[in-house]
């Protein structure tokens, strides 16, 4: 390497920090044109290794491993090489510095307070560059200003006014040279200054009256009232505008917007044209109270169409609970389901907006988790929006070392190289063009990209809050400044585009349109875009009847296909051990098991032309190898999956192993459900117990997201439950915990106990029109239990038994001294054991819906025990767990009269079950015993 190149490397600050990333982007100005680089450099170039087959593009880790290789031999003896050639070499290292670490000398805090230090790569000196060398011309290498060399003085003023104004580009963490260099062209090309005509510029103003004019309306109208004002992020509502409009021009037909409750009343009004005077409505107490128990106006979503050059855009506005995070893998599933719906695999016709705080993008996991799933095969959506309220403050807490660990808020966007633009909210057509430039980035490739507007929030939390009291210095600035409304007018006016009463005229008029209680919106419209009409699911009890049998021709056609594969695609041979099984269950030589079951129900519903989504860990091949819904070729590692080629034009199916994760998986789920009602979507847990980690999902949208925003879900959770000695944390899938969740009919919990009542199961949740949410406690021994078997003829019949009485002929009513209630597995140890006893006084009822409580089947398989006086439920699970405390309110309401109800099962536990097995089996037989022994 020559010896003045090799000193210039290791004196500059990029590189002694083992920094390659500046030699990669000097080689990639060389690739771009050779000349562009020093002769020393072109020589170092040359001699890199090359790929086969390639001209002059080389491995970017080939590059970095020659220099880490050099840094590591310690080259100290070297000799300056002098001259112009240095000076070039200089001035490529000082264009590189601004493209690295511009965002941190950004202009980017309206107020002032973010105290940065100066970077001294951004210094002339640092690069040994003087005002002296102004004059002279040098190469600006992939700069792209459009021509090939400038003098350094216009050049340092355009480095300037691009990366160290009103916008920080944060992109070179992106490994992608195109991506590097489409972002550079857009921001290098217009050195970060927006173009905007008189007529833009005036939408942007209006757009600033509107989020101010709000405010201060709700302000004396309610005072003191919580409204989470927007003030100081004003710009939000320009730059959501412009996102729909620019959006809606290129084609988009949906927006769906996540975002918390900061400015969100704010957006409602002044984005998605919610009618002011419904919202005054709310703020004065009127509520629709027909509507299940509702929410605060500031959870409240919303749906509208907005016109755009490109015709009606659809915007949804996702309910979000306080949970802050958490909506944004909710919209991301919602968008998902839109574009599935609409057959766009490239995410072009739906977008995802998702509006964050700072603290709260640092803060919580469930930000990284959605991150990992952007490009993730099942959730990817084409890339979201993300856009960060950056009110440098989350409540009380403002000072950076406590908020994060990291340099900016929106760090944990480079574990997916997203870019970030960091922009003054003061500055409002900065915000559009980082607004433009992100979402046309989105567009482009498909991927997530973050907007930090830097702002502050001029009230405390809350309108009834002091922020004074913890943030003294903050509020002394933020009570002097201008509003951005005002800042901008006065630029406006004084650069002469937009007088100072034609600013008046557009602010009384938008009072006025607020006075007389009309829309705000110019480009609102009424809904004509969205895509699913929801109106065959409202208003169904789970009760209803409905009507699911198939012929038994069919189901034999079915399961025929699924039970077969090409003969090119060797499976494993366990695998083909389990397919030859299921070739003779479907000609009715061997009864059914839970997989082939399972499998069946799926195609019967993709036969039926209807979609089948099913995601979880592991769920191709099921946690306990039962599914086998995808096939893995042997030789040569393809995939075969019989659901997928039934027959021509049959629906899809898609089954996808997720991202280990529980809580975002969950609530992409969620989002996909609530966005589409037709067809079977399920989330199944690894084992039932990791649903904990998704239990605000539960909480907040699943159980509880009819009542409060009148969104039917249908989602299916299976959740494998059973105790089979395997410890605390992989027998319970804590069943207490959903069963204390049921209310209102809001969701049914079940536990199928045979392959019949699996398959009529999940069928049942697609035929019955019916959409609410199904907490299934799956099987994990009875998967390939001998006696949980079933014939075809029972899953032909359609029915899914809510309650399965005594099935064993010797068992004649009349001699029955105790029943015994119970539900999931424990029913065949019961079984088993009574056949052991050679027992036929007692009576085994199997509950295989706890929730809604099936009383009408229950009392009609109680009628014939009236005569019966002890009744017992037996569990598996701990006393104060399992279903023991949240239901048996149900069955005593039903025993005849005099007869009363004791419990057989494990005492209460702090631990879910015992972490030895030979407890485990001693505890077992015990609860077995004692259920069945008559008193
Ligand atoms: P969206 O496409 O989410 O904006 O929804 C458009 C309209 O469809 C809403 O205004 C509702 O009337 C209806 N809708 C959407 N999602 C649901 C749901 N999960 N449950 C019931 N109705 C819904």
């Amino acid at each position: 390497m020559p010896e003045g190149v090799m000193k210039a490397w290791l004196e500059s600050s990029h590189l002694s920090g083992g920094n390659t990333a500046y030699i990669e982007e000097l080689y990639e100005s060389y690739l771009d044109n050779s000349q562009s680089v020093s002769a020393e450099w072109r020589e170092v170039f040359q001699q890199l290794p090359k790929i086969e087959g390639a001209d002059v593009e080389y491995h970017h880790s080939a590059v970095r491993e020659e220099f880490r290789e050099l840094a590591k031999q310690g080259h100290k003896t070297v000799v300056v090489s002098s001259g112009g050639d240095a000076k070039q070499v200089k001035v490529l290292q000082l264009i590189n510095a601004f493209r690295f670490r511009g965002h941190q000398n950004a202009n980017l805090d309206p107020l002032g307070i973010w105290q940065r230090e100066k970077v001294r790569d951004l210094q002339l000196s640092h690069h040994d560059l003087s005002e002296n060398d102004f004059d002279k011309e040098f190469n600006v290498g992939s700069f792209a200003v459009g021509q090939d060399t400038m003098k350094l003085g216009d050049l340092y003023k355009a480095l300037q006014k691009t990366y160290v104004g009103s916008i920080g580009a944060e992109y070179m963490h992106i490994t992608s040279t195109g991506e590097k260099r489409w972002l550079q062209s857009r921001l290098e090309s217009v050195q970060s200054q927006a173009k905007l005509t008189v007529d833009e510029k005036e939408e942007v103003l209006k757009g600033l009256i509107a989020a101010d004019g709000l405010e201060k309306y709700l302000g004396a109208k309610f005072p003191g009232a919580k409204r989470f004002s927007l003030e100081g992020g004003d710009a939000l509502i320009p730059m959501l505008k412009e996102i729909i409009t620019r959006a809606g021009s290129h084609g988009t037909k949906e927006v769906v917007v996540g975002m918390a409750h900061r400015g969100r009343l704010n957006v409602l009004v002044n984005v998605m044209g919610k009618n002011p005077n419904k919202l005054f409505d709310e703020f004065a107490g009127k509520t629709d109270e027909a509507l299940g128990s509702g929410d605060v106006k500031y959870h409240q979503g919303y749906s509208s169409d907005f016109v755009t050059p490109g015709g009606n855009v659809h915007l949804a506005l996702a309910f979000n609970p306080s949970h802050l995070e958490i909506v944004n893998p909710v919209v991301m599933g919602s968008v998902r389901a839109r574009q599935d719906r609409r057959g766009c695999d490239q995410g072009d016709l739906v977008l995802p907006v998702t509006i964050h705080g700072d603290s709260a993008i640092a803060g919580q996991g469930v930000v990284q988790e959605t991150f990992n799933m952007s490009q993730a095969r099942a959730f990817k959506v084409g890339g979201t929006i993300r856009i960060v309220v950056n009110n440098q403050v989350g409540f009380t807490t403002s000072k950076q070392e406590d908020t994060r660990s990291g340099e900016y808020c929106t760090d944990i966007a480079k574990m997916v190289q997203a870019p970030i633009l960091h922009v003054n909210g003061d500055d409002p057509e900065a915000v559009i063009l980082a607004t433009q430039v992100a979402l046309d980035y989105r567009n482009t490739f498909k991927r997530d990209v973050v907007i930090d507007l830097v702002c502050y929030r001029r009230h405390g939390h809350n309108e009834a809050d002091e922020p004074n009291a913890t943030q003294p210095i903050m509020y002394q600035k933020v009570k002097k400044h201008p509003t951005p409304r005002q800042l901008y007018a006065d630029k406006l006016n004084a650069e002469g585009s937009i007088s100072a009463a034609k600013s008046k005229e557009l602010t009384e008029y938008y009072r006025k349109l607020l006075d007389e209680g009309q829309c705000t919106v110019e480009q609102w419209r009424p809904m004509t875009e969205h895509s699913v009409d929801w109106t065959p699911y409202l208003g169904h009890d789970w009760d209803d009847a409905y009507e699911a049998s198939l012929s038994m021709e069919k189901i034999k056609a079915l399961a025929e296909s699924i039970s077969s594969y090409p003969e090119s695609h060797p499976v494993q041979s366990r695998v083909k051990k389990i397919y030859d099984d299921r070739v003779k269950m479907a000609k009715g030589e061997k009864l059914l098991d839970w997989g082939f079951a399972e499998n069946l129900a799926y195609a019967s519903i993709v036969d039926d032309g209807q979609r089948v989504r099913i995601t979880g860990q592991d769920s191709g091949r099921g946690t306990f190898f039962h599914r086998h819904a995808v096939l893995h070729n042997q030789e040569d590692a393809s995939q075969y999956v019989p659901l997928q080629n039934i027959r021509e034009g049959q629906g899809p199916f898609d089954v996808h192993d997720s991202v280990l994760s529980e809580v975002s998986v969950l609530a992409f789920e969620y989002g996909y459900t609530t966005a589409e009602p037709a067809g079977l979507t399920i989330w199944e847990a690894q084992f039932g117990d990791f649903a904990n980690c998704a239990q605000v999902v539960f909480d907040q949208f699943i159980s509880s997201g009819e009542q409060k925003w009148g969104r039917l879900c249908g989602l299916t959770m299976l959740l494998p439950h059973g105790y089979e000695g395997q410890g605390p944390e992989h027998s319970s899938a804590r069943l207490e915990r959903y069963l204390q969740l049921c209310a209102d009919h809001n969701m049914q919990v079940c536990i199928p106990s045979t392959p019949a009542q699996v398959f009529n199961m999940l069928r049942r949740q697609v035929v019955r029109p019916m959409r609410r949410p199904l907490v299934v406690m799956s099987p994990k021994s009875l998967l390939r239990h001998p006696l949980a078997v079933s014939s075809l003829e029972e899953l032909a019949s359609g029915v899914f038994h809510n309650v399965i009485g005594e099935v064993d002929k010797d068992i004649k009513a009349e001699k029955v001294e105790r029943v015994v209630f119970c539900s999931g597995k424990v029913y065949y140890e019961l079984l088993e054991q009574r056949r052991k006893n050679e027992q036929k006084n007692v009576a085994i009822i199997r509950v295989e819906q706890l929730y809604p409580f099936p009383e009408a089947e229950f009392a009609k398989e109680l009628e014939q025990y009236q005569h019966v006086k002890q009744f017992v439920w037996c569990q598996e699970e701990p006393q104060n767990q399992g279903a023991w405390y949240c239901s048996q309110h149900h069955f005593r309401a039903m025993l005849p009269e005099g007869t009363y109800l004791t419990y057989a099962g494990r005492k209460p536990s702090a631990a879910p079950a015992v972490g030895y097995m030979s407890v485990h089996v001693k505890e077992q037989q015990a609860l077995v015993n004692e259920a069945l022994t008559v008193e």
